[in-house]
């Protein structure tokens, strides 16, 4: 981009746009001499730190030691990537953005059709808000005054009402221009035998927004028994479900955010946020993906999960460990008593309660829910209950951690810690001086055969010269490749998806693209594939047949005789 936008642009840019006006908009600035002084909107500070040059268009904080310029600025407080953040100055500056590539009629029809769905969806989101104060939204309104919510918030969240006849909204769009297609494609109507109708209707509407400001689709909830509870416009140009995060942009913004609140639905969200609880989201009818996680860790290194206190719930929380605990982000989980959920909870007992309420981190969690279901005040449940929990402190890498936890089940249980320690899979030798066991970290070392096969198939897949079915996710040990590959089958491109990932995500994926040896034709490319397959195979093969070398060494009967079996299997196969 830099390159190809050439360095007069940018002179041009930064002499157009001012930095005292794009922080002063977000947080109020005091002159002392030549600089500017605020409370710094990164980190949470009584007295202000952050300074302002506005000579040099610099900032910088004392305090957190965060400083750059207006574009840094733009990306780290509302969290837009490099490219959004160019968009956003350009704008101010009334320059026009230097193209980055040039725009064929497709996709300039692609971008009118998406721009026409934006609006769209505004216009339905304002005809849903307005029916709600109608003879037609009366059972709505009066579903979400039963909740507790005043005409101040339904404001606030643009909460609405979809009428049950069944084409109000269509008719009211098309009165107001919008086309057929982008009615349909964007997901507000549907068409059957030539005949409109809306695709929501009798339900309590709740417009997601994204983190840009912009309404990208809709969450219906039933007011009474229907089916099903919940409906969510579908994957649209706009809209993915999978990427999809209700409430991040009432988090955006927010510069002092410290985790985010995962909920289960969007009543949740507006009930914890009305109560003044910040940074509360929640995941849109589908279960918890990683590309969904991978937004989150844009906005906050922490989540705390407050999904439901029923079985349900407590299902789903563990669920999502596993989905979170790979992303290294710090992740905890509230255990609701009573079964209850988030809203009732603090219904309940109040704001000052819930902060009380513990958060648990993974391991004690897991322990927490491996007591479901037995009865350990029997022998047998005492045991069953002591195996999984010692299956549950395997994975405990934090030394301190891992010994708390084994005093913690030897009081609980009755058994020694030597005991619980072994089971657990740790010698009792190595236990006297507690070493915190280095997490495996992703060391900046050279890539291997393995990885570099697998970035430079990544690079051919994404350059769209290889045929459908050649390449499968299977082919990518890399969870990261392997999602991004996923996404632009589905049809997402690389630039939206881009937007979903974090800077060391981008610069992974970034040098995989850039590890083709050049621009290949077709027929190379599909030769190059074929052969990286095939080192990968092997690779593999080869990788699994050290392994076993090396658990042959200790292994004795039926065990030996299975790897070796096993080996004979592999080295044919190289
Ligand atoms: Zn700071």
């Amino acid at each position: 981009m830099a390159q190809m936008a050439g360095q007069e642009w940018f002179d041009e840019l930064f002499s157009r746009i001012n930095i005292e006006e794009i922080i002063g908009e977000v947080v109020p600035l005091t002159r002392k001499g030549q600089r500017l002084w605020a409370c710094c909107p990164f980190h949470s500070e009584k007295t202000p730190s952050f300074s302002v040059d506005p000579t040099t268009g610099l900032y910088y904080c004392f305090g957190c030691h965060k400083g750059g310029n207006a574009l840094t600025f733009l990306k780290d407080y509302e969290h837009i990537d490099g490219r959004e953040a160019l968009e956003e100055l350009a704008k101010r500056a009334r320059m026009e953005l230097p193209k980055m590539a040039p725009r064929t009629p497709q996709d300039d029809k692609d971008a009118a059709l998406k721009e026409e769905i934006f609006k769209a969806n505004v216009a339905a989101a304002r005809f849903y808000h307005d029916t709600l104060w109608t003879d037609e939204g009366a059972s709505a309104l009066k579903y979400l005054y039963s909740r507790g919510l005043k005409d101040s918030d339904i404001k606030h969240f643009g909460l609405g009402c979809a009428p049950s006849s069944g084409k109000a909204l269509y008719e009211k769009l098309k009165s107001e221009g919008f086309s057929d297609e982008a009615l349909v494609k964007g997901w507000l109507c549907g068409e059957k035998d030539g005949r409109f109708y809306d695709m929501f209707r009798d339900r309590v509407m709740f417009p997601i927004i994204n983190s840009r400001d912009k309404v990208v689709g809709f969450g219906g909830r039933v007011m009474g028994k229907g089916e099903p509870k919940y409906l969510n416009t579908s994957d649209t140009p706009v809209f993915s479900k999978r990427n999809g995060v209700y409430g991040l942009n009432f988090a955006k913004g927010v510069g002092r955010l410290d985790a985010l609140v995962l909920v289960e639905g969007y009543m949740d969200t507006v009930m914890l946020l009305k109560q003044g609880i910040r940074g509360v989201v929640a995941t849109l009818g589908t279960a918890l993906t990683q590309e969904q996680i991978r937004l989150m860790k844009r906005f906050v290194k922490k989540v705390v999960i407050s999904y439901d206190g029923d079985a349900a719930g407590q299902k789903a929380a563990l669920r999502a460990l596993d989905m979170f605990e790979p992303s290294g982000m710090d992740v905890s989980v509230i255990d609701y008593p009573e079964g209850k959920d988030p809203d009732e909870y603090i219904k309940a007992y109040g704001r000052e309660a819930w902060e009380k309420l513990p958060r648990y981190k993974p391991a004690k969690y897991r322990m927490i829910r491996a007591e479901d279901g037995l009865d350990i005040t029997t022998q047998d449940g005492l045991t069953e209950y002591t195996i999984r929990c010692c299956g549950i402190l395997k994975g405990v890498t934090n030394a301190v951690e891992y010994e708390n936890y084994l005093r913690e089940l030897s009081l609980k249980t009755g058994y020694s810690r030597e005991v619980l320690a072994r089971q657990a899979g740790m010698a009792p030798s190595q236990q006297t001086e507690p070493v915190p066991r280095p997490r495996p970290q992703p060391a900046e070392t050279l890539p291997t055969e393995l990885e570099k096969a697998q970035m430079q198939l990544f690079a051919l897949a994404s350059g769209g010269k290889i045929p459908e079915g050649v390449i499968r996710r299977e082919d990518f040990d890399d969870e990261l490749l392997a999602s991004v590959y996923e996404e632009e089958r589905a049809g997402l491109t690389l630039s939206d998806i881009i937007q979903t990932l974090d800077e060391g995500q981008i610069e992974r994926v970034m040098r995989s693209l850039n590890s083709l040896p050049g621009e290949l034709t077709t027929e190379d490319a599909l030769k190059l594939a074929n052969e990286l397959l095939e080192t990968i195979r092997k690779q593999r093969v080869s990788d699994r047949i050290n392994e076993l070398t090396g658990r042959l060494a200790t292994a004795s009967g039926n065990e030996k005789d299975r790897i070796t079996r096993e080996l004979n299997d592999l080295l044919l196969r190289l």
